[in-house]
């Protein structure tokens, strides 16, 4: 098990932050269309820096630099690795190596098994096919912070 956090950061351009928890550090990609609960669709998500756990429960204004703009907690919770290779179990530093990595979310708001795939130049996320499996836009539905309740506009 392990930790994943979503931020919705309004930067210069507005993204979603997807981080999850790989040996004690926050792999992190930038998903400019946020992520989605349904599983035709594939969102471009570019890797982006580590992040230290502690930056988890961030939420706030960044007042310099390139991430200038507010991060909003947008979903946070715990995942699990499922990834395997004929029947056979990879543990998460391999898969993200092999540039397929595959995992259950207990989040707030996302829940049931995502996938993680790398291309030639970025990686793709999507909705793997299960009961958690849905068509609404969940990006719409949910836009508020999980911490403060707050929408992007209002961190300050
Ligand atoms: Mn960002």
């Amino acid at each position: 098990m392990g930790l994943f956090v979503i931020q919705k950061h309004n930067a210069k351009n507005l993204h979603y932050d997807f981080r999850i928890e790989i040996n004690n550090i926050l792999k992190s990609w930038a998903i400019p269309k946020g992520p989605s609960t349904n599983p035709k669709t594939k969102r471009l998500a570019i890797l982006t820096e580590d992040h230290s756990i502690e930056y988890a429960d961030f939420e706030g204004v960044i007042d310099k630099g390139y991430g200038l703009g507010q991060v909003l907690l947008w979903d946070k919770g715990s995942f699990t690795n499922i990834t395997e290779n004929n029947g056979n179990k990879i543990p998460l530093d391999e898969a993200f190596e092999n540039g397929l990595i595959t995992i259950n979310l207990k989040g707030e708001k996302l829940k049931g098994n995502y996938a993680l795939i790398k291309t030639k130049k970025n990686w793709l996320l999507t909705k793997m096919n299960d009961d958690k499996a849905s068509t609404k836009n969940i990006l719409k539905e949910r836009p508020e912070s999980i911490l403060s309740g707050k929408l992007i506009d209002e961190i300050e």
